[in-house]
């Protein structure tokens, strides 16, 4: 059981409506990874530079996450990135994008890394995605990709796709890519680029569930305060794939229907925790019991049971819901007449 990680490890300087941090750890790799370590054993690809202290990797390390393929730049600095919410939440405002020890990475993964079952290509440069993913035996890859790189490399985002099988876009980056404006059509534009699973993350409104003909959408966890989305959909990626690659261990297909869905749950939940502090803060507090606390206040919020369902039958009626298409005048069945003692609903 193993997941290796290629991605952003970065400093971020944050801005949202209820506070900022200069400099705080951040990037792709780092949150994927402190949220898939409650799930699995996950080995971190990425460098840095000289401003990378040990205080910065032991966050990783407390978690229990493999670093050794943590390239240090001696001279170099760390990837560098910038940006800013407004009260709307759900859009990023990058202001400034420094890849510094990026613009030069050549990876180079330890066998460990190489040969783990399932990998995640966080967001940087499609083209050190493709290498990575040439480099690695994973049995299911996953990629996550942003404005950034559509913007600037769109035909190697595409390449990189073609060679997954899962996608992770925001919904509006999944729609940028395919030209589609439909989430629906989109997400299937994108599964004729190569991957089997495609899943649409909407920030506060959940993410979608494409692979197949399979369809599945969950909510995001209703929260009161919310005080930094940076890293939400890195962590949905870590909740989601870590737990895939923990049910694969124990002899489970990644591809099973209740598998996947069960994923989006766990995505979400971890995703939901990572926006109630800044950075990572939350999540390095965070305990299993609380994960799975969540979880099942995630089930008894996105559950509800079909009128028939809770009548106690198990089939559907072979007609329409009566009461719905009752019209006004007309007796309900076995109630009587109207007046006539019967009850009327509330
Ligand atoms: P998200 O989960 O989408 O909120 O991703 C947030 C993380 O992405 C931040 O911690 C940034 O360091 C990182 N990031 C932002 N822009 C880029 C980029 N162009 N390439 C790689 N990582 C980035």
């Amino acid at each position: 059981m193993s997941l290796t990680v290629v991605g952003s490890i970065a400093f971020d300087s944050v801005r949202t409506p209820f506070g900022e941090r200069e400099r705080m750890l951040g990037g792709s790799a780092v949150h994927f990874s402190l949220a898939a370590s409650f799930f699995t054993e996950v080995r971190v690809v990425g460098p840095v530079g000289d401003d990378f202290g040990e205080k910065e990797v032991s966050v990783l390390a407390d978690r229990g996450v493999i670093t050794d393929d943590i390239e240090r730049v001696a001279g170099g600095k760390t990837f560098f990135w910038r940006g800013h919410y407004e009260y709307d939440m759900n859009v990023a405002h990058t202001d400034d994008t420094q890849l510094n020890v990026f613009a030069e990475f050549d990876p180079k993964l330890s066998e460990g890394s190489r040969n783990a079952e399932l990998l995640f290509l966080g967001n940087i440069d499609p083209e050190l995605q493709r290498s990575v993913r040439d480099s690695c035996q994973a049995e299911f890859a996953a990629l996550d990709s942003m404005n950034f790189w559509l913007d600037s490399a769109r035909d190697a985002v595409e390449r990189a796709i073609a060679e997954v099988d899962c996608l992770l876009l925001n919904d509006a980056e999944l729609r940028e890519l395919t030209g589609e404006p439909n989430l629906a059509r989109a997400a299937r534009a994108a599964m004729e680029l190569g991957p089997r699973v495609v899943v649409a993350k909407r920030g506060e409104y959940g993410a979608a569930l494409f692979s197949g003909n399979g369809f599945f959408a969950i909510p995001g966890y209703l929260l009161e305060d919310v005080r930094d989305p940076t890293g939400a959909g890195d962590s949905f990626a870590g909740g989601f794939l870590g737990y895939l690659d923990s049910r694969r261990a124990a002899g489970d297909s990644v591809l099973d229907h209740v598998v996947l869905r069960q994923a989006m749950a766990y995505g979400s939940v971890l995703a939901s925790f990572n926006v109630e502090d800044f950075g990572t803060e939350r999540v390095r507090r965070l305990t299993k019991n609380e994960i799975s606390e969540r979880l099942q206040d995630f089930k008894r919020i996105t559950h509800f049971e079909a009128p028939y369902e809770s009548a106690g039958s198990s089939a559907p009626p072979s007609h329409h819901d009566p009461v719905a298409l009752r019209s006004p005048s007309e007796p309900r069945p076995g109630r009587g007449r109207p007046g006539s003692g019967g009850r009327d609903p509330a």
